[in-house]
């Protein structure tokens, strides 16, 4: 039986096809998140002949649009997102003749006939695969599912897309979890974290799995800790609203650096199928050390920039960017976590994130033991320990640090070297955004890179305590100057342990 690797098509038990016949509607149509990542990557896969044959695109929002002017929207977002050199005017062309919009007001019931006339509007049309694309206030996700089926929307074949944030914390979770749910079966669900589309996200999958020699040394004996860093070096921007009700535990750790610490500290699955991976990645959630209060106090950081310089130009502080300082939300954590089983027993694995830091960049540091005896003791240099960088972005790769003898005569002189696997280069192409094979994903009906109810809640189930416990707290986030690496109790939450964070270009 040959097996499916993430990321690669092959035949397996749950091989996914594409369907001939596929209604996209993108609830909310007409917003930031359609027009800037959605539309695009329909355009990609478009020009490149994978969505099915017969796919409309249908645009759903209060915007009064006819298709020709909806036409014109989508068409302007998609030159100005898409790489030029992937721009092809027979292609977008193509593409538009699919888009259609429909307006309509999802908080008023009568509105919604209008979108079940353009669904029956064409032959066959119970035998659509529909996609339902919620790109709107998570508000909205539980009436537009019971409005869906009410007008008799919700086929055998239609499945329902979420964005982050599912939920602000483990009770709401299960209310939007609860009330989708209700209209669709867990299967047709499909909750999106772009992260786990990203190209070196997935392969790092295929390097743990498809290879031999990582995995006996993945494990406590021969990893000293892993780091896991996203960093952002924009601040909030126009989201200040959305931003401060939610803060950097809640938008980025609960949800993208979970999933990826999941994806380093699963155990290898029968096969990388839809259940078997996700089964392999709740068992890491629920194997994360509870946070005690004091454990919270010892072991999480949280932070707030204040006006620095980020690239060389002035950058407003966080109060400034929201307009007032009333503020106790916090724009950058680091804390440690242990995920307590056989594997992984008393590793460290150190997350951080924040916003305006001192550059975009996510990368996964896997730190190995240091040699166990020096063997080189009249050399020059040193020895350090090996380490494996998963680069997520900006430039998507692979970099393994090794120590070298450097060319020359005479004695040894020790020297740190890397073997660096770069996508951009190793492969000829540019990767394809993380949503271009999500969108294909939902199409063809597989989940296995999307969030099952049952991780999303863990996920919250574990990061509540923490919430709860800055919430009782008056201490405030650390200020950080814009345009830094965040607060200095960052850098002593590992200096605490002997260790420091391994910086992006290190
Ligand atoms: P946005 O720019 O505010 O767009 C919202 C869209 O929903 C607009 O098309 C708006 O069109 C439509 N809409 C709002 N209320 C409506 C109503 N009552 N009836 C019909 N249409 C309505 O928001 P966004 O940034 O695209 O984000 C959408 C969702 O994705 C949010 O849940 C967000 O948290 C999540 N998300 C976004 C991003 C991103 O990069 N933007 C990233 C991750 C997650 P009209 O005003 O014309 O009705």
């Amino acid at each position: 039986m040959a097996l499916s690797v993430v990321g690669m098509t092959a035949t397996a038990p749950t091989s996914p096809t594409a369907p001939e016949v596929c209604d996209f509607t993108v609830l909310g149509g007409t917003g930031d998140l359609a027009l800037r990542k959605l539309l695009p990557a329909l355009y990609l896969r478009d020009r490149e002949d994978q969505l099915p044959a017969d796919t409309r695109i249908i645009g759903v929002s209060r915007t009064p649009l006819d298709d020709a002017g909806y036409r014109a929207e989508v068409r302007d977002a998609v030159v100005r997102h898409v790489d030029e050199a992937r721009l092809d005017e027979a292609a977008l062309d193509r593409m538009l003749a699919r888009v259609h919009h429909v307006t309509l007001d999802m908080e008023q019931p009568e509105d919604w006939d209008r979108l079940h006339a353009v669904l029956k509007d064409r032959p066959h049309h119970e035998d659509a695969v529909r996609v339902f694309y919620l790109a709107v206030a998570p508000s909205l996700f539980g009436p537009i599912c019971q409005r869906l089926d009410q007008i008799g929307a919700v086929n055998q074949d239609a499945r329902v897309v979420m964005e982050k944030p599912i939920g602000h914390d483990l009770a709401s979770a299960r209310a939007v979890n609860d009330a989708v749910g209700a209209v669709f079966a867990e299967e047709q669900i499909f909750r999106i974290d772009h992260y786990l589309g990203k190209e070196s996200v997935q392969n790092l999958l295929v390097t743990r799995f498809a290879n031999t020699f990582l995995e006996p040394l993945w494990n406590s004996r021969w990893v000293d800790h892993v780091q896991i860093t996203v960093a952002e070096s924009l601040g909030v921007g126009d989201r200040g609203g959305y931003y401060d009700h939610a803060g950097a535990l809640r938008d980025m750790v609960q949800n993208h650096l979970l999933q990826l610490l999941c994806l380093v500290a699963m155990e290898p699955p029968t096969y990388v199928g839809r259940e078997t991976v996700r089964d392999e990645k709740l068992k890491v959630l629920q194997a994360l050390k509870p946070m005690l209060p004091g454990d919270v106090d010892r072991d999480t950081v949280r932070g707030r920039y204040g006006a620095g310089l980020v690239d060389g130009e002035p950058a407003a502080s966080y109060a400034d960017d929201l307009g007032h300082s009333a503020s106790s939300t916090e724009t950058f954590v680091a804390l440690r976590a242990e995920v307590q089983n056989w594997r992984w027993a008393g590793v460290p694995f150190y997350l951080r994130t924040g916003k305006r830091m001192d550059r975009r960049a996510s990368e996964i540091v896997v730190v190995f033991k240091e040699p166990p005896h020096a063997m080189f003791p009249h050399s020059e240099g040193s020895t350090s320990a090996n380490r494996l960088h998963i680069q997520v972005q900006p430039d998507e790769g692979m970099r393994l640090h090794l120590t070298a003898k450097e060319p020359g005569p005479g004695g040894i002189r020790l020297r740190p070297v890397s073997l660096d696997l770069s996508y951009a280069t190793t492969f000829d192409q540019p990767s394809p955004d993380a949503y271009e094979r999500l969108l294909m994903d939902v199409i063809k009906g597989n989940p296995t890179l999307f969030m099952r109810r049952d991780e999303v809640e863990a996920a919250w189930t574990w990061t509540e305590p923490i919430l709860r416990r800055w919430a009782a707290t008056p201490e405030r986030p650390k200020r950080y100057p814009a345009g830094t690496t965040g607060p200095i109790a960052a850098a002593m939450l590992l200096e605490r342990d002997g260790r420091t964070w391994q910086e992006p270009d290190q």
